[in-house]
């Protein structure tokens, strides 16, 4: 079978007598807290354990919001923050890290140091700054000091469109972008077109490395109705896919992919914004629609 054919989940996650007698991968989540469980640590969890993976978590920061907006946020110290990550990096072998909401400079560098001791481990950074509902997640100077501390650990980094403007001080052209955010050393950049060109029925969501385009990946535009974690939910399925084995552009044609199909069958849970259905393949929605 292609690799691009391969199910998405694995077999333990299809039937519920499976017991592993060897651990499946582990993918570290950096993230902050969601208590609606629509983003953060919460919908990386579910992610991972859509793709049948063992899912740590240290938690970078305590939000307070529900699916319409953020209230607020509480980061936790970065001593406390590398404390987590350490523990389990000492004990569990991990297979992939996903960095999310980092909230603070101290956060941003401790973890950059952290995964410099662990050159190999892929890490995915998806650079949260703002939430959907517009509330911002950041310390103001976080942006400007990614790209010297933790970009350069990142095997692939994952800014939506705003957030690749604010990280490069104003750049709108997409290679332009890709090559001042990769100047420092990160492998990959992927430039996610969600947010671009709002009204085009096709969004194309593009791989850079340094000075040439990978690959892009395009698929229709959902109707628009507003979601929330979906970012998580991709930087946290391409993890999955890197902690498998996947080489990069798979990696992230089948984060892409997870994520469109979790989408698809995304439900509001609250007064405010559809949240992605990281479980789909448990009852069959896509058939639903
Ligand atoms: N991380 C946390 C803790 C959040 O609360 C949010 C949004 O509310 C995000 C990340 C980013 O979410 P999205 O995937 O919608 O960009």
């Amino acid at each position: 079978m292609a690799q691009a054919d391969k199910p998405l989940v694995y077999p333990a996650t299809q039937g519920a007598d499976v017991l592993h007698t060897v651990a499946p991968p582990t993918v570290l989540t950096i993230a902050g807290s969601d208590p609606s469980g629509g983003a953060g640590i919460q919908a990386d969890l579910a992610t991972i354990a859509a793709f049948g993976c063992h899912g740590a978590a240290a938690i970078t920061a305590l939000t307070v919001q529900d699916t319409r907006n953020v209230q607020g946020f509480r980061v936790i110290g970065a001593g406390e923050l590398r404390d987590q990550a350490a523990a389990v990096l000492a004990d569990i072998p991990v297979a992939a890290v996903k960095v999310g909401m980092l909230g603070s400079v101290d956060n941003a560098r401790a973890v950059a140091d952290l995964l410099a001791g662990h050159p190999d481990i892929p890490a995915v950074v998806d650079p949260v700054l703002v939430a959907a509902g517009g509330g911002g997640l950041a310390e103001e100077d976080l942006a400007e000091v990614l790209q010297g501390t933790l970009f350069p650990r990142a095997t692939v980094v994952t800014p939506n469109h705003d957030e690749a403007i604010r990280l490069t001080g104003g750049e709108t052209v997409p290679e332009a972008i890709a090559d001042e955010l990769l100047r420092d050393g990160a492998h990959y950049i992927l430039l996610k077109g969600g947010h671009r060109n709002e009204d085009a029925e096709i969004v194309t969501d593009r791989l850079f490395s340094f000075g040439q385009e990978e690959a892009n990946f395009s698929h229709p535009r959902l109707p628009d109705r507003g979601y929330h974690g979906s970012g998580c939910t991709l930087s946290t399925a391409i993890a999955c896919a890197l902690a498998d084995g996947r080489e990069i552009v798979e990696a992230v044609r089948t984060g892409i992919d997870f994520t469109h199909r979790a989408l698809r069958a995304a439900y509001v849970p609250g007064r405010g914004q559809a949240v992605p259905n990281r479980l789909f393949h448990w009852r069959n929605w896509e058939a639903e629609d």
